[in-house]
């Protein structure tokens, strides 16, 4: 922002703690290959496609009218797709799930509260926290960004937050959380009734053998589970995420979330896709094996790529991690610079944009033999 809008800005009554930062900004730049907001890259199926303008069509003729408040149809289906024994009461949906955090925030943050999370994790979390004027605690990781149970729950009891957000698989690192980690933070969040959120927005990707987080659901009533339809079901563009949890924790959600929240557009398009479910997760196996390619290609080039459960690799090992994404864009590949020192993230997109980032990589190091810090 420039100065002179910034004072301007500034001349308003902005809430204090609103002064001086800045939005959620990952660049929207028009390149030929775009690795790196986490998209699912792949061409939605055609079936898919007519699944949803069917939907959408049947959908526009009732518009006069105020959408299912309850959705409740598309929560049947949600609890369906999910399983583990869960049902309609379980389930909670929002445009996209950041609103689902949000609304959590509103109703288990706001003045006088506090969220704790783990960075490097999903940079909206403190963004989250300050629109809902909760106050955000910066956890921290082991040196190789992993966090252990004793480590977790040790800074669980230190802060007794009000809410903790576990991001797994982890954003930008890729790796899932041991559920050690989330039955030990639930467990230390005993004594300040804690809420703890584990946002699974990658979980379609993981890693044969990683459990899910909804199967400690059952017996827990401050646990979450948030998902997303913006990454594995590729409809980023449409806003649907969606959470798993008591039925009394819905209760407290209804509380702050606006009348009518999720349009009738919405909830046909997510039901069409889920009714496809087959068909776009498909395209998630072929994702995960290029995930899996990048990993191996990147360790030949002597970088070292992180284990990723999702589908987006950080890789470390890079002198001047900015100039090789600066390089890379320059050759019309945008990829990530979350700031994290020496790495760079990078999404999985389809095997043709993962060969034109790889091979625009590999010439980079080719011509800058000391860009790699080993
Ligand atoms: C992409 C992402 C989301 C999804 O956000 P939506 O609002 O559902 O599009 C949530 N959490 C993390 C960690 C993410 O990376």
């Amino acid at each position: 922002m420039s100065q002179d809008r910034l004072e301007k800005l500034n001349q308003l009554p902005l809430r204090e703690n609103l002064r001086g930062i800045s939005p959620y900004g990952a660049p929207q730049i028009n390149v030929p290959i775009q690795l790196n907001v986490n998209e699912n890259t792949h061409p939605m199926p055609q079936v898919v496609v007519e699944a949803i303008t069917e939907a959408v069509r049947e959908a526009a003729s009732g518009l006069n009218r105020y959408p299912d408040r309850e959705f409740v149809a598309l929560r049947q289906d949600l609890a369906r797709y999910l399983g583990h024994g869960l049902e309609e009461e379980n389930l909670w949906a929002a445009n996209g799930s950041n609103e689902v955090l949000q609304q959590i925030l509103q109703a288990f943050g706001g003045p006088g509260r506090s969220l704790l999370s783990f960075p490097p994790t999903y940079s909206m979390y403190p963004l989250l926290a300050s629109g809902t004027t909760t106050d955000y605690l910066a956890g921290y990781r082991d040196a190789d960004y992993s966090l252990s149970a004793e480590s977790a729950s040790q800074q669980v009891r230190e802060h007794a937050p009000s809410v903790v957000f576990l991001c797994s698989p982890n954003n930008p690192t890729g790796t899932a959380l041991d559920l050690d980690v989330v039955r030990a933070v639930y467990e230390a969040g005993e004594s300040s009734n804690t809420m703890v959120v584990v946002d699974e927005a990658y979980a379609e990707f993981a890693l044969e053998g990683t459990e899910s987080a909804l199967t400690l659901l059952p017996g827990r009533q401050r646990l979450i589970i948030t998902r997303t339809m913006s990454k594995a079901f590729a409809l980023a563009g449409a806003r649907l995420g969606y959470l798993a949890a008591a039925p009394e924790v819905v209760d407290a959600l209804r509380l702050v979330r606006l009348p009518y929240h999720l349009s009738a557009v919405t909830q046909a398009t997510a039901r069409a896709a889920l009714a496809h479910s087959g068909a776009l997760l498909e395209n998630v196996e072929d994702i995960k094996r290029q995930r899996d390619r990048i990993v191996v290609e990147l360790r030949a080039m002597g970088l070292v790529p992180a284990v990723s459960d999702s589908n987006f690799v950080t890789f470390g090992g890079l002198r001047q991690p900015h100039a090789v994404f600066e390089a890379l864009l320059e050759g019309g590949v945008i990829i990530r610079d979350n700031g994290l020192p020496g790495h760079l993230r990078v999404t999985a997109g389809t095997e043709a944009e993962n060969t034109a980032f790889l091979d625009g990589l590999r010439a980079y190091l080719a011509a800058h033999p000391d860009a790699l810090t080993a």
